[in-house]
């Protein structure tokens, strides 16, 4: 296995195929289980994170069959033609359930995966959806040091790997197909309420569904903006504040909208990309970007904090002794769950100081 400093240089100054095998590996390195590589690979990410955050991170989810593969392949190479350096990284949640794959192990991104310019990794390949997404937000800053200048993080719509997704991106974009049906259930999940952006995929095959199911979305969307999600609760667009009040300021927050694309034909791509990067221009002047990185930071080493609590109780020597006799007992309805909790906290040396 390479080390760190094999890895630093090639990674943030080298070129193509020297620089794309150091990733490969770095990203190696970084999802092993063993405890030297993981001593090697937190070297590695401390050296590289001065180079990192200069990318524009975009979640992108929806459901299987909604078109993101196609999405991003499309908007990679439409990118890519306009100068850019995209890397694509993916969170499967089935991976972390039964190592299986709703990604895909087809050949997916055929014509992406071809140019010099873009970088493709698949789904890490098992463990807890944290521990996924734990290696996945590594991989981002991996490539973000290797001067990847747009990183699309991609994921199948099934709540729990959303919300990791949303809780690693700038902006959170959500592919929908134009039927109301699938509207009211990503409403329903709770979903779209972490979408910066709702796209209508697919508006090739039924342009009138498309343009039906964006106005619905877009209502949807101004109903959180004042109900829903406190963050998004002042100046939602196109809402009257009761006695004609034209003279509103200008919003100085993003409000998410809904478009129509078609994937397969490349038709809206432009008025995606205008409407990100207006995203990124709006969120960096009111510092809401920066803000947005620095709580997901914490919260992602919060999040890594409590994981490794938890791994450590459990290989914890008398704790495991004790276990079987003591979720008997509270099973059994003989000890308090509180008091067995406290008792096993006690024994791991995690109970309260006084
Ligand atoms: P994923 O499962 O979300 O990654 O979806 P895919 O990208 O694999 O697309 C699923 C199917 O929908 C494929 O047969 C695509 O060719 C088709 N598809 C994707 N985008 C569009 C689109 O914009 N218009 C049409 N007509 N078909 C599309």
């Amino acid at each position: 296995m390479a080390t760190p400093a094999d890895l630093l240089q090639p990674i943030v100054a080298g070129t193509p195929p020297a620089q794309r095998r150091a990733i490969a590996k770095a990203i190696t390195l970084l999802e092993s289980t063993r405890a030297d590589h993981r001593a090697q690979g937190d070297e590695l990410l401390t050296a590289l994170l001065p180079h990192t955050g200069n990318s524009l991170r975009l979640g992108i989810s929806g459901v299987p069959g909604v078109g993101k593969s196609t999405f991003i392949e499309s908007l990679g190479v439409h990118l890519i033609e306009r100068g850019h350096r995209v890397a694509v990284l993916a969170i499967d949640p089935s991976s972390t359930v039964s190592g299986g794959s709703i990604l895909g192990d087809k050949t997916r991104m055929e014509r992406l995966s071809t140019l010099e310019r873009a970088y493709i990794r698949p789904s890490p390949s098992s463990g807890t959806l944290g521990g996924v997404a734990e290696k996945t937000r590594e991989a981002m800053l991996v490539c973000e040091a290797a001067g990847y200048d747009v990183v699309l993080i991609e994921t199948v719509g099934v709540g729990q790997s959303e919300t990791a997704v949303s809780g690693m991106s700038d902006m959170f974009v959500l592919l929908q197909l134009p039927n109301a049906g699938d509207d009211l259930q990503a409403i329903k999940k709770g979903v779209m309420e972490l979408a910066d952006l709702v796209v209508i995929n697919k508006a090739d095959i039924d342009p009138a569904a498309a343009t039906r199911a964006r106005a619905q979305i877009q209502s949807a969307l101004r109903l959180f903006g004042f109900h829903g999600n406190p963050e998004r609760s002042a100046h939602a667009p196109g809402v009257a504040h009761g006695h004609g009040d034209v003279h509103e300021p200008a919003p100085t927050r993003w409000q998410p909208r809904v478009l129509q694309i078609s994937g397969l034909k490349g038709e809206g791509l432009d008025a995606f990309w205008h409407a990100v990067t207006e995203f990124k221009a709006m969120q960096t002047a009111n510092g809401r970007l920066a803000e947005r990185r620095r709580q997901q930071s914490l919260a992602w080493m919060w999040e890594r904090i409590d994981a490794g609590l938890k791994t450590a109780f459990r290989q914890h020597a008398g704790v495991r002794d004790a276990l079987p006799a003591t979720t008997q007992a509270v099973a059994d309805g003989q000890l308090p769950p509180s008091t067995a909790a406290r008792r096993l906290l006690d024994m791991a040396g995690l109970g309260p100081r006084t």
